[in-house]
């Protein structure tokens, strides 16, 4: 398990031309796609088999009329090399091979076809053989799904420990131990774990030279090597840090960079947002939604006594503002609740631009104890963009997905992907630069508001031997982090143009502060076409 730039692609190279040279055997060496093995063969193989003597004389040039040789197909006295993709299911189940080699596993599609899993298909053409060979190196991906992490968790876990130049204690090299001053990449350096001596790129050499791979685990069958780009002898600290404020702008290219440069699994929502962060976050805006909003959304949650409502305002790039959080107590049964909400739901929020926003859609949970009283809530207020959904708690689902109809009342249920709404939701969390995505929290929310929209967190559940992310709560009370689910829901329902909204409505005119009746122009202007989201 790797990152990149330690050079794990001249690692099964050279794996390659030892095999051929001193131990002959059929080799398949499989690469995530087609053409990536092609790629490999050209720009990888090829020139180590032209310029390494003593393979030379062993694989006859494909050029040569008789070689038999081909670009994915190498012969040599005593065996073969078979290279292939992991998304060609012929290409998998050929001959049997001795030795087996997997480039990029973590890549990989779930499945070759309808064959099922590529690696497992490619390790099964050795089983014939006593003294076959799997070996695999990829970059890993996310915890729980990664076969490459899942594969080290069997393995004894070798780490690489180098020396102190210092103090001569041995450590594996942790990010955690880079420091910087002033989030200035230039001043890169690594602290000693044992001697707190401060260590830079000058020392690397020496300390890789001196350094052993010690396993950390008993060894049972599978050797294991975990390296990261500190490493790196190509990559210096202050270049590592540059690219980790770089990729830090979103969680998106944060996460590639967990991946590829500290070779770690990214942790979905593993490291849950902590509510203190975003509690330090909160700013003051006034009664006026800021003029960056342009459409506004409600998300409301039914509860025993009560229910819950955010109001969420939307600018471009789904940047969203925090613009009301209600709780109205009453009995879900009776009709009063249901009116104060339908009052609740018609007023407008004024934005500083002067024009008065209504909100344009809000959903409501129908999954809890009162699903009758919300779908009779629903079933006459469509018009008015108020619907009835279902959360589905399973990964991979779309966030809003087509409506059913097959209740008493005919009524539009829409599924709503609540695992989906929870990744989004989380990762938008920790963006901490306003822009697309960021959260932004008046100054009047609690520290159990905070709380409860931190409240879950994805773990990995194992069910029948197969790894799932799940979200569990880690506190019981989540109400805020669901009503901000199905404003985000409504807003998918929606989906309007943000940036042509923002356009429109930069174009009015702002109100002169001494006027204290501003013009009130109608909102159904510039709020989405409802035949958008109301046509079947
Ligand atoms: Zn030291």
């Amino acid at each position: 398990m790797t990152s990149a730039q330690v050079g794990k692609t001249e690692i099964i190279n050279n794996i390659c031309g030892y095999f051929i040279h001193q131990d002959p055997a059929p080799i398949l060496l499989i690469q995530p796609t087609l053409e990536l093995a092609e790629t490999w063969s050209k720009d990888r193989l090829s020139p180590m088999l032209r310029d390494t003597e003593v393979l030379s004389d062993l694989v006859r040039d494909p050029r040569s009329r008789d070689s038999g040789n081909t670009l994915l197909y190498k012969r040599f006295p005593g065996g073969h090399l078979t290279m292939a993709g992991a998304n060609s299911p012929a290409s998998l189940a050929s001959r049997p091979v001795r030795i087996v080699l997997l480039d990029e596993e973590d890549r990989y599609p779930n499945s070759a076809g309808a064959e099922g899993d590529p690696g497992s298909l490619a390790e099964k053409r050795s089983t014939t053989f006593w003294n076959r060979l799997l070996l695999t190196a990829s970059t890993p991906t996310v915890a729980g799904s990664s076969k490459i992490a899942s594969r080290y968790e069997r393995s004894d876990q070798r780490k690489y420990f180098v020396p102190c130049p210092h103090c001569g204690e041995k450590q594996v090299l942790m990010w955690g131990n880079i420091r910087f001053v002033d989030k200035d990449p230039s001043t890169a350096h690594y602290v000693c774990e044992h001697c707190g001596a401060i260590l830079t790129d000058k020392d690397k050499p020496r300390m890789l030279a001196e350094g052993e791979w010690i396993a950390t685990k008993p060894f049972d069958g599978i050797a294991g090597f975990h390296i990261s780009e500190l490493y790196s002898p190509w990559v210096r600290w202050p270049e590592l840090v540059r690219g980790f404020f770089k990729a830090k702008r979103s969680p998106e290219t944060f996460k590639t960079w967990v991946n590829t440069s500290l070779g770690e699994t990214w942790e979905e929502g593993g490291e849950t947002v902590e509510a203190d962060m975003l509690l330090k976050r909160k700013e003051s805006w006034g009664t006026e939604a800021p003029e960056e909003v342009v459409v506004v959304t409600a998300g409301v949650d039914v509860q025993n006594d009560r229910l819950e409502i955010e109001t969420k305002g939307w600018g471009v790039g789904e940047e969203s503002w925090s613009l009301d959080y209600k709780v109205i107590y009453g009995d879900p049964a009776q009709d009063q609740l249901w009116n104060e909400l339908d009052s609740y739901l018609q007023r407008t929020v004024k934005s500083k631009i002067g024009v008065h926003l209504n909100i344009a859609c809000a959903c409501i949970d129908s999954g809890g104890h009162y699903t009758q009283a919300v779908y009779e809530f629903c079933r006459t207020r469509a018009m008015r963009g108020i619907f009835a959904i279902k959360g589905l708690s399973m990964a991979a689902k779309p966030l809003v997905g087509r409506p059913t109809r097959n209740n008493r009342h005919k009524l539009r249920l829409y599924p709503l992907g609540v695992d989906t709404a929870k990744e989004v939701i989380y990762g938008r969390l920790r963006i901490t630069e306003p822009g697309p995505g960021y959260y932004h929290f008046p100054t009047e929310r609690d520290k159990e508001y905070f709380e409860q929209l931190t409240a879950e967190k994805q773990v990995t559940r194992y069910h029948k031997g197969t790894a799932r992310r799940e979200w569990v709560k880690t506190r019981s009370r989540n109400e805020v982090l669901d009503c901000n689910v199905y404003a985000l829901a409504a807003l998918k329902l929606l989906s309007p143009d943000l940036e042509q909204l923002t356009a429109t409505m930069q174009a009015i005119p702002k109100p002169k502060p001494e006027n204290t009746t501003p013009t009130k122009p109608t909102q159904s202007a510039w709020i989405p076409k409802m035949d958008n989201w109301l046509g079947d």
